[in-house]
């Protein structure tokens, strides 16, 4: 997989007879090695841009392109299997599997693949990246906040993704986990091309993309960067 497109991509939720238009006409293309952030405010459609960019959803209209094929087009296997080998997922909260140690963790999505004979070496050098080699034994509730996230960031990384999907995902944590996990990232994505797509209002985590949008009134518009002039902070 070389890129990932939304073509005129809208979403509408309807319950109870009530539909609620969240997002119109979206065009966003990621590429190898983009870093892309989307702010927003809380309920602006953030979640339900990246569920429906990672084929978690289904758009009411518009179309979402795999290298310019339309997944619509997938069968569910092609696309579960697309979604495991290309995608990898960080949700603000780690959802680990509680009754898994940390290296068992780490391998599901691997073992669900079934594709990689270094599986296992593969998941401890993750294991070491995230600085957690000396507790693969131990179980999601014994960590602290900031390490289950670190497990859920090599969760996401054990197929080599193309993309990862983050979703607040230094919304729950306090600064100084937060800058382990955003330094793991960066140096992740820079290092080996992954591509970031974070939902996020954490702006200390936003300054650090490349590219960074805002989903304003079901729009998706580029947002100048956050911090204040340099004339501002001399002065
Ligand atoms: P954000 O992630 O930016 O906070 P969401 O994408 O979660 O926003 O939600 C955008 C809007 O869509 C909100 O008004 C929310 O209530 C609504 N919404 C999200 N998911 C559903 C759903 N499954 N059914 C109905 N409404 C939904
Ligand atoms: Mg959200």
């Amino acid at each position: 997989m070389n890129n990932l497109k939304s073509v005129n991509l809208s979403k509408s939720y309807t319950t109870n007879e009530e539909s609620i238009d969240v997002l119109h006409s979206i065009n966003l293309t990621i590429n190898l090695h983009d870093q892309i952030a989307i702010s927003g405010n809380s309920g602006s459609g953030k979640s339900t841009l990246l569920h429906l960019l990672a084929a978690l959803d289904t758009p009411t209209s518009g179309k979402i392109c795999i290298d310019d094929v339309d997944i619509s087009s997938f069968t569910k296997n092609e696309l579960s299997k697309h979604r495991l080998e290309n995608f990898g997922f960080v949700y603000q909260f780690h959802h680990l599997m509680e009754d898994l140690t940390v290296i068992e963790n780490i391998l599901i999505p691997g073992q669900l693949a079934n594709t990689n004979p270094s599986l296992k070496d593969d998941a401890h050098e993750l294991a070491e990246l995230i600085g957690l080699s000396h507790r693969l034994n131990h179980l999601p509730w014994k960590l602290s906040g900031g390490e289950k996230q670190r497990v859920a960031i090599a969760r996401a990384l054990i197929n080599k993704p193309k993309i990862i999907f983050l979703d607040e995902p230094t919304g729950n944590l306090d600064d100084k986990n937060a800058q382990i996990i955003q330094d793991l990232l960066f140096d992740i994505s820079n290092k080996h091309g992954v591509a970031l797509v974070a939902a996020t209002h954490d702006n200390n985590f936003i300054k650090n993309f490349k590219t960074i949008y805002k989903i304003e009134d079901k729009n998706l518009e580029p947002e100048p960067w956050l911090a204040p002039p340099t004339s501002i902070l001399i002065s």
